[in-house]
């Protein structure tokens, strides 16, 4: 490991969810925490370290193709999931990463159980795959309105007490089948205050460029406020597992929230550890000959081959 690979390590350690304990999000979370990192200026230098790292490994989890990573993101409204998508991904390559965000369930998609939209949605090997909202709103937004748990249809033998621990028990075990598979999974919770998202609300009320990110149901949805953090509580202690730990991304500072998230998921490639393949000796003499060839129809007073040292 090297002594940056150590740091962002260390870094994170404090956003983890150790598994199987029971959280108070209240309590054991801070939405203003900033650790040790003083400036918005050093913030940026780390977070830009981070993009870096991130680019570069992603070049090699694609040449490797045995592993991809699905970034869950769950939040509340305003606490700046977009905004984190749009800046730790701005180094690495569009053609590895894809984003789906997850709205209300289509007519379609309640004919089906209620993972079946998420699976669609999956990253492939050598891929980086954002959830926008993830399976996890089965158990967070549905709990909160159980009118929702009513339009999907399920039979009777489903829908009694036990719905959430069984739901909490198969999401943790399609996860594991996942990360068993190959798919490493990063759990992220950006972890807002009440007090911040209000006056997120108000400038988007305020500032007209901001007005289409505004909407009245997002107020509604406030009122809820302690429900959901009661809701989030229970996925954090219940979700929390060993192949895929939650991260709780302290939100109130949207500098602090992106370089937090971009060094969980920079880690999590760090534990893949993706490298390019190499070849066997077969395949590399199979090479010299082509290679060899090449350099016999070099022009007049070309290099036979201009990348060979000396
Ligand atoms: P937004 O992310 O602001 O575009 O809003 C998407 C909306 O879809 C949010 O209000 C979510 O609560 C809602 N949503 C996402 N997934 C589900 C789900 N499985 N069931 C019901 N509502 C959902
Ligand atoms: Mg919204």
């Amino acid at each position: 490991m090297t002594s940056r690979e150590r740091r962002i390590a260390d870094f994170i350690e404090a956003f983890r969810v150790e598994p199987g304990s029971k959280i108070r999000l209240s309590r054991d979370f801070d939405p203003a925490f900033r650790g040790t990192i003083h400036s918005k200026k050093e913030g940026r230098r780390l977070l830009a370290e981070g993009i870096d790292l991130l680019a570069e490994y992603q070049t090699r989890l694609y040449a490797q193709h045995t592993h991809g990573v699905l970034v869950v993101l769950q939040a509340l409204d305003a606490a700046g999931k977009d905004g984190t998508i749009r800046h730790v991904m701005t180094g690495v390559n569009p053609q590895g990463v894809s984003v789906h965000s997850f709205k209300v369930p289509s007519s379609k998609e309640l004919e089906h159980d209620y993972l079946w939209r998420y699976g669609l949605q999956l990253p492939g090997r050598g891929e980086i795959g954002i959830f926008n909202r993830s399976h996890y709103e089965e158990v967070l937004v549905v709990r909160v309105h159980p009118e929702l748990l009513e339009r999907q249809r399920l039979p009777r033998s489903a829908r009694g007490k036990g719905i959430w621990r069984h739901r909490f028990h198969e999401i943790n075990e399609w996860e594991r089948t996942l990360s068993r598979n190959g798919i490493k999974i990063v759990k992220l919770f950006l972890n807002l205050s009440k007090e911040e998202q209000r006056t997120r609300f108000l400038r988007r009320i305020d500032l007209p460029d901001h007005n289409w990110k505004f909407s009245a149901a997002d107020v509604r949805e406030r009122e809820y406020w302690s429900d959901y953090q009661r809701a989030f509580s229970k996925v954090l202690s219940r979700t929390s597992t060993e192949w895929a730990p939650w991260y709780v991304i302290p939100a109130d500072r949207k500098w602090y929230a992106r370089i937090a998230a971009g060094a969980v998921i920079a880690n999590a490639l760090m534990e893949i550890d993706p490298r390019f393949p190499t070849i066997d000796s077969d395949a590399r003499k199979a090479l010299l000959e082509v290679k060899n060839a090449l350099e016999a129809q070099a022009p007049k007073g070309a290099a036979a081959d201009p990348f060979e040292a000396g």
